[in-house]
């Protein structure tokens, strides 16, 4: 088990805390930046990139904000245990994003797909968002003596088409992001608590040539609408939104932010 650590920062129970899984670059981070703008403390969390956790600790504290860097491993219910309990030593935690998210490292069929990554997708994107969502809520839910807030989960369009030929098994993981957001939205309500998911289409990060397709984006450009890929901010735009007050009889919802496609 990977035990979860983090930085010292001063304590401030008044402030409204953001816990952001897998904010240590690409999308998470986004959200992380323009959450700290909005006036949130931010928690950004990794599960390796340490030192991409710490710059963006780094610009958010430049820009005059609050972070605090956790390392945690979503899918080990220890270390999402200790990243709440770090999150609550920021200040006052009402809002999670579940972004933490992977494709494994490998682009074809599903009958090529190596049993490891099959398992490490799921791992993450499914159970290590369930762990994270039933934390969220323990901590979050006013009936725990929480504030109520809102829990994001971020999904993806792959769910439309099932990603046939790239990663047939991580669409997969991305419906059953959208089927529990359904149903934790259901159960959440009577606790403060709105869940709704944002589904990016693709997306200018690290993630596609980390799967062995560095230019996928720009490859994908013809089929979108809109002509091109979504810039991580116009993801953290959408997240920071349903987060907000002007969303606030939205639940259980999933948000296609894909250009169209
Ligand atoms: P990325 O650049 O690869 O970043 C993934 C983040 O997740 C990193 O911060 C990574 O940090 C963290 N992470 C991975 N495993 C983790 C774990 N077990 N525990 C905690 N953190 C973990 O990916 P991205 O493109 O920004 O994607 C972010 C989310 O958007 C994912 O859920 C992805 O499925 C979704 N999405 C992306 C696209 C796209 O086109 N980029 C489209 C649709 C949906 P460490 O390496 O330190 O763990």
């Amino acid at each position: 088990m990977t035990a979860a650590h983090h930085q010292d920062v001063p304590a401030g129970s008044d402030r409204d805390v953001l816990v952001v899984t897998g904010a240590s670059r690409g999308i998470g981070a986004a959200i992380a930046l323009r959450a700290a703008r909005a006036g949130f403390a931010v928690v950004v969390n990794n599960s390796a990139d340490a030192a991409g956790a710490a710059g963006v600790v780094q610009a958010i504290t430049d820009d005059g904000g609050t972070a605090l860097a956790v390392c945690a491993d979503v899918s080990e219910p220890a270390d999402v245990v200790s990243l709440f309990d770090a999150a609550a030593r920021l200040g006052r935690v009402c809002a999670v994003v579940n972004n933490a998210g992977v494709t494994g490292d490998h682009i074809g069929t599903l009958l090529d797909m190596r049993a490891e990554n099959v398992r490490r997708v799921m791992a993450v994107n499914v159970t290590g968002t369930i762990f994270v969502c039933q934390e969220a809520l323990r901590r979050i839910g006013t009936t725990f003596g929480g504030p109520g807030g809102s829990i994001i989960n971020i999904s993806s369009t792959a769910t439309k088409a099932g990603s046939p030929g790239t990663w047939a098994h991580y669409a997969a993981s991305k419906g059953a992001v959208d089927v529990l957001t359904i149903g934790l939205a259901t159960e959440a309500a009577r606790h403060g608590v709105r869940v709704n998911a944002v589904a990016p289409g693709s997306t200018n990060t690290g993630l596609h040539a980390a799967a062995g397709m560095p230019d996928r984006v720009e490859r994908l450009n013809p089929t979108i609408p809109l002509g091109r890929g979504a810039e991580p901010d116009e993801i953290a735009a959408a997240v920071l939104w349903l987060l907000s007050k002007e969303a606030s009889y939205i639940t259980g919802a999933v948000l296609p932010v894909a250009g169209g496609r």
